[in-house]
């Protein structure tokens, strides 16, 4: 009797989920019983997801066939159907070469049998073999087509369970979703990445699929839209058929302004200034410090000498971080020290422009996906805009988080000393519209308070309003 292989494959979008391997196994040997082939291998490969992404996994059970096929172990290699042997036209070259060289067939259960002896025989299996490739062209964009709809209907990505939920992806996971709420609060103060990373792994927390925590991963992680309860697909905020973002199917673990400040916390440069965000956090300063020139945010830059500046914007003013916040501490104190204040209800009064500039975006957006104006046009002033909004947004969420706000009757040098640098800022803020710094006119390295200006908020003294 003829020696026959046996060669299966597992693939869950081809020929549908029914298919499985024991039944193709067993139409294989029906087909080698009636053709009196005596079975003396069988070669399965697990090679679910035959789509273009796929293509190039390799099948070792199928080499290992190949291989043992030209050393002459078999002569008929029995599969289900073409598309279960060869992908793709090159492999169906390799199935006549075997034949050519080594005499080796291939019959199918249902593609009929090809004789590579002849001309039209190699012809009809190589048309089949195409017609098999443009089936898994078709059977990408049907997947594709599914995933774009599931997206589009907000459901859970398949898969992976998503950390910080139960499998499934809609409930809650109750201690990892405080792990990520403790991460948002860690990181909005400034903590970065690498060091929850650690500490979770110290504490034994992994990632869903059981790996140790990376900084670069949680960031990730931390960054994405999903957390706040928004559906991504491909990278990106899926967007429904009405035009809008779509909402996920799932309790979100993080409020938008949360996550908002997590997003910002972690962008590597602020729209404005290369200076790492994370540094901005350190300085008592940043966000009310402004340009004399333009009138832009100073960030402070971590150096031997730290310094706030505005660069990038034709000119260069700075300032020597330490004597400006000692200036600005003592002017703060007095002021306080000399009044009786209530502490102002602090409203935030960019929502109308906050609303104006995201619909702005929207707009320029909408018309570079219309192919109305170019990406030349749409981009440089997006980024402007998106520079304007995260301001904007940065502003109402120091004004909105409730108890952040200081009780200014309480301020005072020795309390002003047990405080954070977030404390200090708070008052500071509430106080002060801005601290403008104009340029130095002097030579030399001493600073000159002349240069600094102070932008008062209207605070009606306590006297005032009885
Ligand atoms: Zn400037």
């Amino acid at each position: 009797m003829t020696r026959a292989a046996i060669y299966t494959r597992i693939s869950l979008d081809t020929e549908g989920e029914a298919l499985g391997v024991a039944r193709q196994q067993q139409d294989c040997r029906d087909l080698a019983a009636r053709d009196g082939l005596d079975v003396v291998a069988v070669f399965t490969d697990n090679d679910t997801g035959a789509s273009t992404r796929s293509r190039k996994k390799a099948r070792p059970q199928y080499a290992d066939m190949l291989r043992r096929a030209r050393d002459g172990e078999f002569g008929v290699i029995v599969s289900y159907s073409n598309s279960r042997l060869t992908r793709r036209p090159l492999e169906l070259e390799e199935i006549i070469t075997l034949y050519e060289r080594h005499g080796v067939r291939f019959v199918t259960v249902v593609s009929g049998n090809d004789d590579l002896s002849t001309a039209d025989g190699r012809m009809v299996a190589r048309i089949k073999a195409s017609v098999d490739a443009a089936e898994v062209e078709r059977t990408a964009e049907r997947v594709a087509r599914k995933h774009l709809e599931s997206a589009r209907e907000g459901k859970p990505v398949a898969g992976t369970r998503p950390f910080g939920w139960q499998p499934g992806g809609r409930e809650l996971d109750a201690k990892e979703a405080k792990l990520i709420r403790d991460a948002a609060a860690d990181i909005i103060a400034g903590v970065g990445t690498y060091a929850i990373a650690k500490r979770w792994n110290d504490a034994g927390v992994t990632t869903s699929t059981g790996r140790p925590w990376q900084g670069h991963v949680l960031a990730r992680m931390m960054k994405s839209p999903r957390l706040a309860g928004w559906r991504i697909h491909q990278g990106k905020v899926a967007i429904g058929r009405d035009g809008q973002p779509v909402r996920g199917q799932w309790e979100p673990v993080l409020d938008q302004t949360t996550h908002d400040a997590v997003v910002a916390a972690l962008s590597p440069e602020d729209n404005r200034s290369r200076v790492p965000r994370k540094n901005a956090r350190h300085y008592l300063l940043t966000g009310t410090l402004r340009c004399g020139l333009c009138g832009a945010v100073m960030y402070g830059n971590a150096a031997k000498y730290p310094t706030y500046g505005c660069s990038g914007n034709g000119h260069t003013v700075a300032a020597s971080v330490a004597p400006v916040d000692a200036l600005v501490t003592e002017v703060v104190l007095r002021w306080l020290a000399d009044r009786a204040v209530e502490t102002p209800k602090l409203e935030f009064d960019g929502a109308a422009r906050l609303a104006e500039v995201e619909g702005d975006i929207a707009r320029l957006m909408a018309s570079f996906t219309a192919r109305e104006l170019s990406a030349e046009v749409v981009f440089p002033a997006v980024a402007q805009l998106e520079g304007q909004r995260d301001e904007l947004r940065s502003q109402q969420r120091r004004m909105e988080a409730a108890g952040a706000r200081p009780d200014l009757t309480t301020v005072d040098r020795a309390t002003w000393d047990r405080m954070s640098v977030d404390e200090r800022r708070a008052v500071v803020e509430t106080l002060l519209a801005a601290v403008l710094v104009r340029p130095a006119t002097r030579k030399g390295n001493q600073f000159d308070p002349d240069r600094i200006e102070f932008v008062w908020h209207d605070i009606p003294a306590a006297e005032d309003m009885a």
